[in-house]
Order: C-alpha cells, then sequence, then structure tokens
C-alpha cells in the first residue's frame, strides 16, 4: 500500500504537456479535490474523483488498498487549472531539517549521523533568531559549540549553503520505476535521458 502510494505519476498541464511526476498519493489528493484529472494512458479518457473511485481494478493491475475499497492506481494526470503542480509546503520540522540538510553539518561538512547533529540557529534564538527554514541549519555539536551564541559572520563560520525553505519541485530522474504508459506522453529525449538515466 504505501510502496503504491508512493509509486510516481506523470504530471500534465492543460494542454497535456509533462510538467512533473508526482508521487500516487499525491496526484490522487489533487485529483479528489478537483484540481487533476485522471488520464487512461489506453485511450485518453478523463476520469475525475467520483469516477475513478468507483472504478474496480482489474485482476492483473495495480490497485490501492483503502479500508472499504480498493482503488485503481493513476499513471498519469493532468491538471485542470493550472500550469505547474500546485507547490506542496514543505513544513518545518526536525526530520525535514535533517533531510534538507542531508543529515550533514552546515558548517564543516561532516555527516556524523543523526545522534550526533544538533539544530543550530543561525542568529541565535537569544537574540531574536526564529525557529524556521531560513534561520535553521544541521550542525554537528562540536561546531554547534564553537559557534555558540554568535552569528557565522561574528564566529568566522560561513555556512555552506544558504538555508532556504525546500521545495517540492518535478523530479524526473529520480525515479527508477519505468511506466510504459509514459511514453505516450514525454518525447523521446525525456524518456531516455531523464527516466533511463539513474
Ligand atoms: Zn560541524
Amino acid at each position: 500500500m504505501v510502496a503504491m502510494l508512493t509509486r510516481p505519476t506523470l504530471v500534465l498541464n492543460r494542454n497535456w504537456q509533462p510538467v512533473g511526476v508526482a508521487s500516487v498519493a499525491r496526484s490522487l489528493s489533487l485529483v479528489a479535490s478537483g484540481r487533476a484529472r485522471i488520464v487512461d494512458p489506453a485511450d485518453y479518457q478523463l476520469y475525475t474523483w467520483k469516477v475513478w473511485s468507483r472504478l474496480i481494478p482489474q485482476q492483473d493491475e495495480p490497485f490501492v488498498q483503502s479500508v472499504t475499497f480498493r482503488l485503481r492506481v493513476p499513471e498519469v494526470i493532468t491538471l485542470v487549472g493550472y500550469d505547474r503542480v500546485p507547490r506542496q509546503v514543505v513544513t518545518f520540522s526536525r526530520l525535514n531539517l535533517y533531510k534538507r540538510d542531508q543529515y550533514t553539518c552546515q558548517y564543516c561538512d561532516a555527516k556524523p549521523g543523526s545522534e550526533e547533529l544538533t539544530i543550530d540557529h543561525v542568529q541565535p534564538r537569544s537574540r531574536g533568531g526564529t525557529s524556521t527554514w531560513e534561520n535553521c541549519v544541521l550542525a554537528c555539536i562540536a561546531c554547534n559549540n564553537k559557534k555558540a551564541n554568535r552569528t557565522p559572520q561574528e564566529a568566522h563560520m560561513p555556512l555552506r549553503k544558504m538555508p532556504i525553505r525546500p521545495t517540492w519541485q518535478p523530479l524526473y530522474s529520480r525515479h527508477n520505476l519505468k511506466i510504459q504508459s509514459w511514453r505516450k506522453f514525454l518525447s523521446e529525449a525525456y524518456w531516455t535521458v531523464e527516466l533511463d538515466g539513474s
């Protein structure tokens, strides 16, 4: 079930041009909220949530099992009123911060493991620094102690990169799963370079 929900769905804009890839979970939520429709790659028929949720998966088809019913897994969706996939706001959390900074100390590049990483306020909290994406970075214990109650400038400890809020973005290349039906919607270049290229 979880694996199915994280499977990639190809996202097309209103003009059926590919604009990105979203997880099945994200695609189903876009369709359920009316912001996208599901495309049947076989006959290009469009499905709203209402219709799709009533379809019964065929024997050999991938499906999502919910408490009460089985849902067919969409492979392609088309956005109704947007040209880009609406941005998903990434919530500020410890786990997401680890992911953004890739478990790496932003001062010395060390990767000591999550147990040995702390969250450093770039502008110290005691001096008005907030707990936000823009003001928090991962720091190893040594760097955090060394920096103490100072700004990076004062401590002469430049950040490896600017802390910013991470954004969801179209990712053709991160998925290894090759979905045959996408071929109909992607140019040959995309198909061979971006999808094959991992
Ligand atoms: Zn460090």
